[in-house]
C-alpha cells in the first residue's frame, strides 16, 4: 500500500465525490474546483506523470481522453471543454499520480495560458 493521495482515492480510504469509475479510470470532483465543471480523471493504476508512460500506459490514456468527453456531456458542459494534463515541475504538477483536468461549463473557459 502506497500513500499517494490519488491512489488513496481510488482505494476508497479517502472520500471523494466520484463521478465515473470503471476497471482502469475513476473520475471525481477537484475538491478546488477552477470552473463551474472541474472533474480529475486518473487512472486507477498508479502512474506518476505523462513523464513516466510506458507503451503499456497508452491503453488507459485513450481511455482517460474517451471517458472526458462522455463526462463533459454528462456534468454541465455539452458544448465543448478543456483537458489539461500538469506534468513535472515544470507542468506545475502539485499530486503525482498523473490525472487530466476536465474543466467547462456553460462558459468558455477563457484563455489557454497567460503569455508570459
Ligand atoms: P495538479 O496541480 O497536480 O495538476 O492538480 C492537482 C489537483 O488536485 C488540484 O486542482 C487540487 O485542487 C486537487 N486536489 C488536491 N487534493 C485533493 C483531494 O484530496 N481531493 C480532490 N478531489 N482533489 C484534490
Ligand atoms: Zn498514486
Amino acid at each position: 500500500m502506497n500513500d499517494c493521495l490519488f491512489c488513496r482515492i481510488v482505494r476508497g480510504d479517502i472520500p471523494a465525490r466520484k463521478v465515473f469509475e470503471d476497471d482502469q479510470v475513476i473520475a471525481f470532483h477537484d475538491i478546488n474546483p477552477a470552473r463551474p465543471m472541474h472533474l480529475l480523471v486518473v487512472p486507477k493504476r498508479h502512474i506518476e506523470s505523462l513523464q513516466a508512460v510506458t507503451a503499456a500506459d497508452e491503453p488507459v490514456l485513450g481511455r482517460m481522453l474517451a471517458v472526458a468527453k462522455q463526462l463533459a456531456n454528462e456534468n454541465g458542459s455539452p458544448d465543448g471543454f478543456r483537458v489539461i494534463i500538469n506534468n513535472g515541475r515544470v507542468g506545475g504538477q502539485e499530486v503525482p499520480h498523473l490525472h487530466a483536468h476536465l474543466v467547462g461549463g456553460p462558459e468558455p473557459v477563457g484563455p489557454m495560458l497567460k503569455r508570459n
